[in-house]
């Protein structure tokens, strides 16, 4: 099952925004949104929730007060100082807790048990451009990475059911925990880059993180005309890299237009809409070459 991954080294530069555009153009296929600590790929896809369930990960202390003698060894030895007092008792701060497990084994009175964590929520979903999974992180959460393992494995399973052709993944800005998970079996990389210092700077982090677990990279440069000197140092490096570029987007106003009634810029008559088609069917051809080959003269 053909397995596509949208990235981008840094946020804002139009990612989730192209990955709604390609959910529309994508036939029979599921979408799939990997961006668990700040999800918003539903706000422009407004998916029908099927099933929800509980994303349960790690543990964290909890302090039976009526064991506790107050030795205060707990408070002592968690060097992540989740334990402090609370009015005459000691309390566990859940945000602080990384469940290490030391406060229980210290316990001389067994007071301290470790459970399970109840650390965000997850959804099958159905969208107007098909199936969706996706999910919600609670804050200061962690574990980000295993719930997109989650999703995705859910995402594999809806697809073999249900006879699809395409993963499609909406990945997290960065090259953290949750990006490396979101790349773990995927096809193929596409790499979202704006022409600034920082664009290029994350860009680079994000294809070196693809070279190192040999996944083929397809690049599209959005806002291209915002810094065209920076544009063309972008492009040298796809070159450089052998990677392919599968469009040159420019900045346009109806892509926010389009946001504000959330719809994919696809949906809209806009010109930009155009533009995006073509990238994608680069994308497909480049999916079944491998991606290593640079497609479009920009
Ligand atoms: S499990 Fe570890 S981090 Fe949590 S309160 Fe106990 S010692 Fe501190
Ligand atoms: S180590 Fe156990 S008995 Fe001592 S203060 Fe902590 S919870 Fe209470």
């Amino acid at each position: 099952m053909p397995e596509i991954v949208v990235l981008s080294g840094k946020g804002g530069t139009g990612k989730t925004s192209l990955t709604a555009a390609f959910a529309h153009l994508m036939h029979n296929g599921i979408v799939c949104d990997l961006d668990v600590d700040a999800p918003d790929l539903h706000i422009l896809l407004a998916p029908q929730v099927q099933q929800e369930h509980a994303f349960i990960s790690g543990v964290e202390a909890r302090i039976a007060r009526e064991h506790c003698t107050y030795c205060g060894r707990c408070e002592v030895m968690c060097r992540f100082e989740a334990i402090h007092q609370q009015g005459n008792n000691l309390a566990v701060n859940p945000l602080r807790c990384e469940g290490c497990g030391v406060c229980h084994v210290v316990c001389p009175s067994n007071a301290i048990s470790l459970t399970q964590k109840h650390c965000g929520q997850w959804y099958e979903s159905s969208s107007r451009f098909g199936p969706m999974v996706h999910a919600q992180l609670f804050p200061g959460e962690e574990n980000s990475g295993r719930l997109v393992s989650v999703l995705k494995q859910q995402a594999r399973e809806t697809a073999k059911k249900n006879a699809l052709d395409l993963i499609l993944c909406d990945g997290s800005p960065g090259i953290g925990c949750p990006v490396i998970s979101s790349l773990s079996g995927a096809h193929l990389a596409v790499l979202v880059v704006e022409p600034t210092p920082s664009g290029q700077h994350d860009f680079l982090r994000v294809a070196d993180l693809c070279d190192h677990f040999h996944i083929p990279a397809s690049i599209i440069i959005n806002k291209a005309d915002l810094n065209l000197a920076i544009a063309a140092a972008i492009e040298n490096l796809c070159t450089e890299r052998g990677y392919a570029v599968a469009g040159k987007l420019p900045f346009n106003m109806d892509i926010t237009t389009a946001m504000i009634a959330k719809q994919a810029i696809t949906e809209t008559a806009s010109p930009l809409g155009a533009m995006v088609v073509d990238a994608w069917e680069n994308i497909l051809i480049q999916l079944k070459n491998g991606a290593r080959k640079r497609t479009l003269p920009l």
